[in-house]
């Protein structure tokens, strides 16, 4: 499924938070949404799974409008891993993933032989096979996550939505995460902060500024010296590592502003 979201516009307690956001996922892409803290990327991914409603604007996904879709139709197509994931009740890691299945199911139908090994190979898939029966509430901020990546992959769809994903995690499993979901082949928008890691895995980025998408493209271009210090406010070297190829970032010490002294 792709996605398509046109002009979208969030308003919160009277402040324009998101202002005429356009962008597309192809389907099978893995798109990248990066900027400051505070410029909008929750809210705008937030206003796109239908958490916030916002003030205009559409979001299609393949022939789904999923501003006026019930829950449940979205549901079953878009899958959603969101920044704070804390549970007053308390479940077992297998019940948290079970969870997952809920969009498929009718009212009050149990589960069933084969949602059992959904739930078992999503728990492998994020090497958490031997934790069904732990409880959620007892994990580690990255088991967490990765409870919850399983409970997403469990559920299906054929599009996701994360929203910095890898929050809490040690490098090796932002690293797993990120491979997890590319190889999912499904269209994927993803807010991320680690510039270097959005160029790893990204197709495409679209890079937001109070609350405006100011740049797009993929990351090799648009992720130059002058675009990080605009709107990142800070000083790099960009270069590609002669071993991997990939695109590097050397941040400069930030250069602390220097005073006029008044006598
Ligand atoms: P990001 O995810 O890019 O860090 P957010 O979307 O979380 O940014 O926040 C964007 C801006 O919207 C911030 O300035 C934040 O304070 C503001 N904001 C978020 N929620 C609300 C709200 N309910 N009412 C007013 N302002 C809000
Ligand atoms: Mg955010």
């Amino acid at each position: 499924m792709h996605l398509h979201v046109n002009r979208l516009c969030v308003s919160l307690s009277g402040t324009d938070i998101v202002q005429e956001v356009t962008l597309r996922v192809g389907a099978g892409q893995f798109v990248g949404l990066i900027g400051p803290n505070g410029c909008g990327k929750s809210t705008l991914l937030k206003s796109i799974y239908k958490v916030i409603k916002p003030r205009q604007g559409s979001v299609m996904l393949s022939e789904l409008d999923v501003l006026r879709a019930s829950p449940k139709a979205v549901a079953q197509k878009l899958g959603v891993v969101g920044q704070f994931n804390d549970l007053s009740f308390d479940f077992t890691v297998q019940e948290m993933v079970a969870m997952g299945r809920t969009p498929h199911k009718g009212l009050l139908e149990a589960d069933n032989r084969q949602d059992s090994l959904i739930v078992e190979e999503a728990l492998r898939r994020v090497n958490l096979e031997h934790y069904a029966q732990r409880s959620y509430n007892s994990l580690s901020g990255g088991e967490k996550q990765r409870v919850i990546l399983a409970r997403v992959m469990a559920q299906q769809p054929e599009f996701l939505i994360l929203d910095e994903p890898t929050n809490h995690l040690d490098i090796k499993y932002q690293l797993q995460i990120l491979t997890i979901v590319r190889n999912l082949g499904i269209g994927v928008l993803a807010a991320l902060h680690d510039l270097v890691l959005s160029a790893k895995y990204c197709d495409y980025l679209y890079v937001m500024k109070k609350g405006q998408v100011v740049a797009s493209g993929i990351p090799e271009e648009i992720l130059t010296k002058a675009l990080i210090g605009d709107v990142f406010g800070v000083a790099c070297e960009t270069y590609i590592n002669p071993v991997t190829g990939e695109l590097g970032i050397a941040y400069l010490d930030s250069v602390p502003q220097v005073r006029e002294q008044v006598h």
